[in-house]
């Protein structure tokens, strides 16, 4: 048996690594278990002349395509949006395009404003100071002042426009609506060791350069200093509890399938929306015969994962094609409830730059703007370099039918049961997409794009997961309470998006690290009377 720590997180990715860090300071002894290894920068696609090509295999964002060992398989046939993730030290922000909004004051109280789902039991207060700590962290850049936002200072300034942005700004003036510059996980300096952006494009499949803030080269150096351990290819199988009905720590297999137990005064979960739910199911004892934590029958359900939208306009002349981070601008024009139009809550617009040659050759052809034959070659060059797209990440209401749950059949290479998701649109997100699809051709026809394809929802593109553990001051109706802590288990916490009462019309990796931080922060608090 492992000798026993005092914390055991569950979970290297964007949460388990801010929890790791933040609790370092305590000098309780302190492990992570993650299933996956760490990623080299070296090995990342942009390295080689394939890397396109290697994006679309071991480096695809679909576990069910990437299949390497840390992998397991999601079986997402019942839902329109395919579940995408990367199981590894850094977890989706290895591959995350490392837009960085944060939720907006609003979506903490959805219920008051607009009667629907519930408010959470934090506020934007309560996190505002560990958002701010997590953008120093993770070295965040951007532009202060933005009037969709209470004030905020990033710590680098943007990203630059570009051909694109400006363009795009033009356009979006013209049309009297709001857009700024994105809160961006890229360094645009030398900062904390990390090189600067050099523009290249290769974001989403890893940054070699090191200007992408993934948790494996900012939080994880850190809290490895500060003596917390972090064993790789130990994947968690379950969670384990005591006669006092107390977590007791973890079930998990090594890399050759050995099977061990690590002993633990307190366990952190953060393995995200769809992998927390999947462990505390998998987690069947006398005491908690449907799931740990799982009293409220809440666990796997009121999945949210952001429904897309996208319009992808050609312009006339060249733009910036690929080159620099995908996203430079956000709008909130359309982030706000407006009963005029059909629906509740809203979305961001996220503006985006062109496609890489392969990606341009295929979005032509499944469009049937570029052919295979004659006409191949002056086809191409007349969609690739001058193209920009919209997408609107459309809010995704909690809904109990929208769930995650064990597969009775499919299994990953461990014999773990395998998670399945069922997920159905609303009516409510349809109408949404409808509007962003309208507004967001109407966008980029005023930036000058003459030909324009759409996509709703996109399908390979479930990359936020959130609220399969939801928060709440009710044990009937949520897992954890308001900082993190199940209602069942006293000393078994969650961190990751899974704790989402909402989702927010934004991408949620700031939001759900400034929870991690601000969990962590409630644990060192009330460690001297964590059990009562
Ligand atoms: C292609 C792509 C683009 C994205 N772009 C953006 C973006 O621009 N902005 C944004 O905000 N977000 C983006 N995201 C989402 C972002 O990556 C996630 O919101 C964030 O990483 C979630 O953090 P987390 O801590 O909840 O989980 P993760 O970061 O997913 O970490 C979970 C970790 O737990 C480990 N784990 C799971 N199960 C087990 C087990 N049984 N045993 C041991 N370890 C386990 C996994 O291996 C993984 O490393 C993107 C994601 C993808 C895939
Ligand atoms: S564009 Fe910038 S952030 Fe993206 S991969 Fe290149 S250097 Fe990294």
């Amino acid at each position: 048996m492992n000798e026993p720590v005092d914390v055991l997180i569950i979970g290297a990715g964007a949460s388990g690594a801010a929890v790791a860090w933040s609790l370092a300071d305590t000098r309780m002894r302190i492990l992570c278990l993650e299933q996956g290894d760490w990623v080299k920068p070296t090995d990342y696609p942009s390295n080689g002349r394939d890397w396109e090509a290697r994006q679309l295999s071991d480096f695809h964002i679909s576990p069910n395509v990437r299949r390497r060992p840390a992998d397991y398989p999601v079986n997402d046939e019942a839902s329109p949006i395919k579940v995408v993730n990367f199981n590894g030290v850094g977890g989706g922000t290895i591959l995350y395009a490392g837009h960085f909004p944060r939720l907006h004051p609003s979506d903490f109280r959805v219920r008051s404003l607009d009667g629907v789902a519930d408010d959470w039991p934090i506020d934007y207060a309560t996190l505002e100071p560990w958002f701010a700590l997590n953008d120093r962290m993770m070295g965040i850049s951007g532009l202060a002042g933005d009037p969709a936002y209470p004030d905020k200072q990033p710590v680098m300034p943007p990203i630059p426009l570009g051909k694109t942005a400006s363009r795009v700004g033009r356009g979006l003036n013209e049309l009297g609506w709001h857009w700024w510059p994105a809160d961006t996980a890229m360094a645009t300096r030398e900062y904390e060791g990390r090189a600067p952006c050099i523009n290249l494009g290769h974001c989403i499949g890893g940054c070699a350069q090191g200007a992408k803030a993934s948790t494996d080269i900012t939080y994880w150096p850190q809290a490895l200093r500060n003596r917390v351990q972090l064993r790789t290819r130990a994947r968690v199988r379950e969670i384990t509890v005591g006669p006092d009905g107390m977590a007791s720590g973890a079930v998990y297999l090594d890399a050759e399938g050995v099977e061990h137990f690590q002993p633990a005064g307190v366990v952190i979960m953060a393995c995200n929306g769809v992998g927390t739910p999947r462990i505390l199911l998998n987690s069947v004892s006398g005491r908690f015969p449907n799931g740990l934590a799982n009293s409220s029958d809440q666990v796997g359900r009121n999945l949210m994962f952001h429904p897309y939208a996208l319009v992808r306009g050609w312009f006339d002349d060249p733009l910036d094609g690929f080159h620099g981070p995908g996203i430079s601008i956000w709008s909130q024009q359309f982030y706000e409830t407006d009963p005029a139009r059909g629906y509740v809550r809203g979305y961001t617009f996220q503006f985006n730059r062109g496609q890489a040659p392969v990606m341009a050759a295929l979005t032509g052809m499944n469009n049937e703007l570029i052919p295979w034959g004659d006409d191949h070659h002056r086809a191409f060059r007349a969609h690739f370099g001058n193209s920009a797209s919209v997408m609107g990440i459309c809010e995704d209401l909690p809904e109990a039918h929208n769930r995650v749950t064990l597969d009775p059949e499919l299994r990953d290479g461990d014999g773990i049961p395998a998670p399945r998701i069922s997920y159905t649109l609303s009516e409510n997100s349809r109408r949404m997409l409808d509007h962003a699809l309208a507004r967001g051709s109407e966008a980029l026809r005023a930036a000058g794009a003459r030909e324009i394809v759409t996509e709703a929802p996109m399908a390979m593109a479930g990359w936020h997961l959130l609220g399969t553990a939801r928060m709440g001051t009710d044990p009937e109706r949520s897992v954890v309470n308001g900082w993190g802590r199940s209602h069942d288990v006293k000393n078994l916490f969650i961190v990751d998006g899974s704790v989402f009462v909402t989702s927010g019309g934004v991408n949620p990796t700031s939001t759900i690290q400034a929870i991690a931080l601000y969990v962590a922060d409630q644990i060192k608090q009330r460690l001297a009377n964590l059990f009562d």
